[in-house]
């Protein structure tokens, strides 16, 4: 089975790292001649160039190009790939995608592997990034189940673990848990670095802050495409946030310290379930 990557950076890399791995010709492709040449000498990918009418005889193309790009690189697939290939993604939002890219070609399964780094680019891609991770799949009504099956079986063979469900759900979900601790960790930063005690915080910041600022120093470029491209669901969690903000800077104005506590009790009970209890 011949597979394409189109975007050589950290997620795509990180694909051809690990599809190698199991033996499946990668035939590359990025924006710049500079990153071909690197994905080839990293051995990331077996063939590599800026042209996607290289692709003209694969199977199952993963587009892991920033989101702005998807629906414009699948258009311009439609006109070069077989009429067999499948086309996958792995943006990082689903509703602005899955049914443009349908209409344009309907061997699409709209997929997102929850991994990651703060880094980008193919420098940061790395060996088994989707190892015992979720692996999302949004598949619509008219997807057909073969072009399912297939990109499922590859998602195995990453280690990963499926979920399936609709785009909109989707979208809901992860802006909850990974869009807006995004914009979260970016304002905790944000506070700590125009205050006035900046110095003498950042040299008593240690792994408590370090954990909690992490997602917020990441790629500032997808961070701004996840906020564009799932506006209403991260507004609406943005909403859910500011409640809960009120409602805690209400309770400690009014020194109602055994609200407090049971406040820090339920999440200090609910977090283990929530994070481990899949
Ligand atoms: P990235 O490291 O910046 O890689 C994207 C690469 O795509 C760039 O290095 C660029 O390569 C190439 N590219 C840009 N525009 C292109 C185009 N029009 N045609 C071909 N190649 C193009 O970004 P990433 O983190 O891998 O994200 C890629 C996708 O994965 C996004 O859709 C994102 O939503 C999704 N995702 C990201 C994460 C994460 O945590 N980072 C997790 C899950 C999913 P050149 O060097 O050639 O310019």
């Amino acid at each position: 089975m011949k597979i394409g990557i189109v975007g050589l950076g950290l997620i795509g890399g990180s694909l051809g790292l690990d599809l190698g791995m199991q033996g499946y010709e990668i035939w590359g492709v990025s924006r710049r001649e500079s990153t071909c040449q690197a994905a080839m000498s990293q051995a990331v990918v077996t063939h590599a160039s800026t042209d996607l009418a290289s692709l003209a005889a694969v199977d199952l193309v993963f587009v892991c190009t920033p989101i702005s790009a998807i629906v414009p690189t699948v258009a311009q697939l439609a006109q070069r790939l077989k009429p067999t290939a499948i086309i996958t993604d792995v943006g990082s939002v689903k509703g602005a995608v899955v049914a443009a890219a349908t209409a344009l070609w309907p061997n699409f399964v709209g997929g997102h592997p929850m991994s990651g780094k703060a880094e980008a680019g193919l420098q940061a891609a790395t060996r088994q990034l989707f190892h015992q991770r979720p692996y999302v799949l949004t598949p619509l009504a008219q997807t057909p189940s073969t072009a399912i099956d297939e990109v499922t079986r590859l998602i195995e063979q990453l280690g990963s673990q499926l979920y399936v469900t609709d785009p909109d759900s989707h979208d809901r979900a992860v802006a909850l848990i990974s869009h807006l601790p995004v914009m979260l960790g970016a304002s905790l930063l944000q506070v700590c670095t125009t205050s006035d005690q900046r110095s003498l915080a950042q040299q008593l910041a240690s792994s408590g802050f370090r954990d909690t600022s992490r997602v917020g120093g990441g790629n500032p470029e997808l961070g701004t495409l996840m906020a564009e491209y799932n506006r209403p669901a991260l507004l609406a969690a943005l909403a859910q946030f500011q409640h809960q903000l009120a409602q805690l800077t209400q309770t400690i104005e009014h020194e109602d310290w055994s609200g407090l506590q049971a406040y820090l009790t339920a999440a200090n009970q609910d977090r283990p379930a929530f994070v481990d209890g899949r």
